[in-house]
């Protein structure tokens, strides 16, 4: 496959961006290939600058539920965009969204637009700590929720809680108000609440981990932590960034029937351009500026044409329901690995709920961030080149999740798998 335009394209990046890419995981870093440089989208399908044609499973990294350009988000964002780009004054479509958004997702009153899942989830913690006036916020590891300082903390070495920061830049003051314990793990959880518990403002936890590969919760894990956080007077964030409108309308917390203190939101809900969001009970939320004292502002927040796109998303996704459809594509694209990989004496784990996977390459099973590490990486970035030059565009990394959406045929899956039939011979 000729990748020569993105290779220029590339070395023109590099001079100017760093790393030559906006974000860093599409640099390819964890394959170590090359980044492709895509220049157009249709349904299931992407291009790259060469012209080269792919099945698509990352989605965007998951907002892309409908899609690439799909006519109801089109149509939406021009009609918009007629209408003015950006006004900083208050518009009805920012009403008619959160009405919708707080009528599907279970826990939510009310609900305030940001720009990115990073805003939300880092507003979401402001708030918690506001509204408890407490300082410290207890997360997963492997679990992640953008790039705010607070949240940029990985676990202290020797099985010690207290964070330390994962980035350079974030100080160690910052990192040492967040603490973490193994995801799937309640008793950790609980022994942090015993030990510090009149401090914790928040627990924040992705109800199905997206970023350390997709990890299920275990049964009764959500309402442990739901019972905790309760009874220590602290707050429970569900950063449904990548699982609202994926796994269903009302998200994991309908799914799993565990209701969070707050909500966040992100990807789907935006149709492909920049939305978050966060919300949750109304005497919760009427901290926020405004009406209360915990500052929160953005100069683009309800963005008309964002709002427009996801305005569009959610309610064509309320209207067809396709999750079932959804859940049956990924289930025939896991069985087809599964078989694949048997006959190729390959060991894999695949981690699916909902139209959200991760093959692991490994036994298994992977329930947190230990056992997913526990994967061959090297032989994921192998197979990731392999698939790529047979045409399947999947996240370049091991500890990411896949997606299909309503533009995935079952044609698609199975093109796919007849790439991983080949893929796997060649590993
Ligand atoms: N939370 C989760 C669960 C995510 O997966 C992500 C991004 O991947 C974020 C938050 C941050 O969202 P954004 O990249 O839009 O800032």
């Amino acid at each position: 496959m000729n990748r020569s335009r993105s290779s220029e394209l590339r070395e023109r990046a590099l001079e100017v961006i760093p790393g030559g890419v906006n974000s860093p995981v599409r640099a390819f870093a964890a394959v170590g290939g090359e980044p492709v440089f895509l220049a157009r989208g249709d349904g299931a399908r992407v291009w790259d600058a060469d012209g080269n044609e792919y099945v698509d499973f990352l989605s965007s990294w998951g907002p892309l539920i409908l899609g690439h350009a799909p006519a109801v988000v089109l149509e939406a964002i021009q009609e918009a965009a007629a209408l003015g780009t950006s006004f900083g004054a208050s518009t009805e479509r920012e009403v008619a969204f959160a009405e919708l958004l707080t009528s599907l997702i279970p826990s939510l009153e009310k609900v305030r637009l940001v720009n990115s899942g990073t805003e939300a989830t880092m507003s979401a913690i402001r708030l918690a700590r506001g509204a408890t006036g407490r300082a410290k916020v207890v997360k997963m590891e492997g679990g992640y929720h953008g790039h705010a300082d607070g949240l940029l903390v990985r676990a202290g070495s020797g099985g010690e809680t207290f964070g330390v920061p994962d980035s350079a830049g974030v100080a160690p003051g910052t990192a040492s108000d967040t603490l973490t314990v193994p995801y799937n793990d309640p008793a950790a959880v609980a022994q942090l609440f015993d030990d510090v518990g009149g401090e914790i403002a928040a627990v924040i936890i992705e109800p199905v981990a997206g970023n350390m590969g997709v990890v299920p919760p275990a049964p009764g894990y959500l309402k442990a932590l739901r019972d905790l956080t309760r009874r220590h007077g602290a707050l429970l964030i569900f950063d449904e960034v990548i699982t609202g409108l994926r796994l269903g309308l009302g998200g994991a917390q309908e799914k799993f029937g565990v209701l969070p203190d707050l909500t966040c939101l992100g990807k789907v809900i935006g149709g492909g351009l920049p939305v978050g969001a966060y919300g949750g009970k109304a005497s919760v939320m009427d901290q926020i500026s405004p009406d209360g004292p915990v500052y929160q502002a953005g100069t683009l927040s309800g963005n008309p044409l964002a709002v427009a796109a996801g305005l569009a998303t959610v309610r064509h996704l309320v209207e067809q329901n396709p999750y079932g459809r959804l859940d049956e594509l990924a289930t025939r694209f896991k069985q087809g690995l599964e078989g694949i990989a048997g006959e190729a004496g390959v060991p894999i784990r695949i981690n699916a709920v909902g139209s959200m996977f991760t093959m692991f390459f490994q036994q298994g099973p992977v329930t947190d961030l230990a056992s997913a590490k526990a994967s061959d990486a090297d032989r994921f970035a192998r197979y990731h080149g392999e698939m790529l030059s047979r045409g399947v565009f999947l996240a370049p990394s091991q500890f990411e999740a896949g997606f299909v959406g309503t533009a995935h045929a079952e044609a698609d899956v199975d093109e796919a798998l007849e790439a991983a039939r080949e893929a796997f011979r060649a590993l």
